[in-house]
């Protein structure tokens, strides 16, 4: 969760200027051209800002519109989608305010992601997927309905597809292979180990690792890291999320993007400047900018 916790220093900036593939600027202190001015002093010269609901997705669109630096993914989170069929007072996104229920209120909401997906700015469809880790049994149907709405959402109009997969590897692998995965698939916050890397190499899907990399107890991460192809990996901070270490605890930003761009290199033995190129030339190709 987000830390009130002081911000951590701008960390030395990084020679090759890369992109943030992932992150929620409307869920982060201060302005967007303050956090997109922070984060380019420090080389992080663009960012995916991802859409988790409707107004979220909206106001996602409306900012890469206004920013050249932003470009956007619009999507009912795999948590809201269940949330808009059932109804919940104690929302996670939504803070309390409670939609009407029912697989009609879904459909709707999809047709606005839909709508949304067809503009210029927005290059990418997600963050959706599976999450068993939020969601219960009873929120799996709808989770798994409206993954499949956004799988071809993003096909038909020829966008990246943004994957969130939380507890949810070999159901996530599945669903995309019924459906069939659109020709740019990324997998955000990237969390399987170095066997699902590989599934997803011969695939042909993007890695996208977060701060979680430099996590202690995340060697399967590493493990990952190691073995997947290198114009496959791309780096996000999913902030304010998932603050990378030593930082654990405090607010998470494009910003830091560096600070895990410095630990990946690490992990796979080159040099700062060849993983930046790559990060930058992956995550262009990924979004198709
Ligand atoms: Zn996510
Ligand atoms: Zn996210």
């Amino acid at each position: 969760m987000p830390s009130h916790a002081e911000a951590p220093p701008l960390p030395e900036p990084l020679r090759v200027p890369v992109a943030d593939s992932h992150t929620h600027l409307d869920m982060q202190s201060g302005t967007v051209e303050e956090g997109l001015a922070k984060a380019a002093s420090v080389g992080v010269t663009t960012v995916v800002q991802v859409g988790c609901d409707v107004r979220g997705s909206q106001w996602a669109a409306e900012t890469a519109a206004r920013y050249d630096a932003v470009h956007a993914a619009v999507a009912l989170h795999p948590n809201e989608a269940p949330r808009i069929v059932h109804g919940d007072p104690d929302g996670w996104s939504r803070q309390g305010e409670r939609e009407a229920g029912g697989a009609a209120a879904l459909d709707e909401a999809l047709a606005e992601i839909d709508r949304l997906a067809a503009l210029p700015h927005v290059k990418g469809v997600g963050e959706t997927g599976l999450d068993y880790f939020r969601t219960g049994e009873e929120g799996k149907a709808a989770q798994e309905h409206s993954f499949r709405a956004h799988i071809e959402i993003a096909k038909r109009h020829g966008k990246a597809l943004v994957i969130h997969d939380r507890e949810a590897h070999a159901d996530v692998l599945r669903v995309l292979k019924e459906e069939g995965a659109p020709e740019r698939t990324v997998f955000h916050c990237y969390s399987g180990d170095a066997g699902m890397a590989e599934i997803c190499a011969r695939a042909g899907y993007y890695m996208s690792f977060a701060g979680n990399v430099t996590f202690k107890n995340a060697q399967n991460l590493r493990d990952a890291l190691a073995v997947a192809p290198l114009e496959l990996v791309l780096v996000e901070t999913d902030a304010p999320f998932l603050t990378p270490a030593p930082y654990r605890g405090r607010p998470n930003a494009p910003y830091l993007v560096p600070v895990t761009v410095r630990a990946m290199a690490a992990v796979r033995g080159t040099d700062e400047d060849t993983l930046a190129t790559a990060l930058a030339a992956n995550t262009a190709r990924a979004f198709g900018y």
